[in-house]
């Protein structure tokens, strides 16, 4: 594994991460049969998790982007949403299939489900890869979930500590060292 001695534990191994997502593109693809969902993904760190969920979903869709910044550099939301990218295609009238690789306290994605409301989708539906329930602060209905973890800060498969790790085919915790520097 890259990376290998910065990681601490794998939480999740690779395959139990591809178990899960064909499980849960099989519920998107039955509910989704027959219509053309517009599936945003939130970057950056659900690119890796939409690409595997969308490759086993059998659906005519389309796909489109936002990028939100409320973390920064550090481990912690700052409680401040800030749309860095907003989308390029129209949503209204749309179903909405909004996937993120992890909530933590809930804000992200409560104020993108806001934003596309605003916008005029017609319903929107979430699919997260991971949830820290324990985190909450806002409540969030999420539809598809693949996995509920402990309160620890986590990267790989997309997810990131100050831009690196997203790579790694795991989720995995650091060790504390990589947070001193
Ligand atoms: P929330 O708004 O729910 O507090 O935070 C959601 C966002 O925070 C996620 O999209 C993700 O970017 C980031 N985030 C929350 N927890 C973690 C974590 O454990 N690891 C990483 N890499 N990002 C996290």
């Amino acid at each position: 594994m890259k990376n290998c001695n910065e990681v601490k534990k794998v939480l999740i191994s690779a395959q139990e991460i591809q178990i899960k997502v064909e499980d849960l593109a099989k519920n998107v693809t039955r509910d989704y049969a027959g219509k053309r969902p517009l599936v945003v993904g939130v970057l950056k760190g659900a690119w890796i998790f939409l690409a595997d969920l969308l490759r086993k979903a059998e659906l005519d869709l389309d796909v489109d982007f936002i990028c939100v910044s409320s973390y920064g550099n550090r481990t912690y939301s700052s409680g401040k949403v800030d749309v860095l990218k907003d989308l390029t295609m129209e949503c209204r009238g749309r179903d909405v299939l909004l996937v993120e690789d992890i909530i933590d306290s809930g804000i992200t994605l409560s104020h993108i489900k806001e934003l596309l409301f605003f916008h005029g989708a017609k319903s929107v539906e979430i699919a997260a890869l991971l949830s820290k329930p324990s985190r909450r602060k806002v409540s969030i209905d999420v539809k598809y979930l693949g996995f509920e973890i402990p309160d620890e800060f986590v990267v790989g498969y997309g997810m990131d500590y100050q831009e690196r790790f997203r790579t790694l085919k795991d989720i995995c915790i650091l060790n504390e060292e990589v947070y001193k520097r």
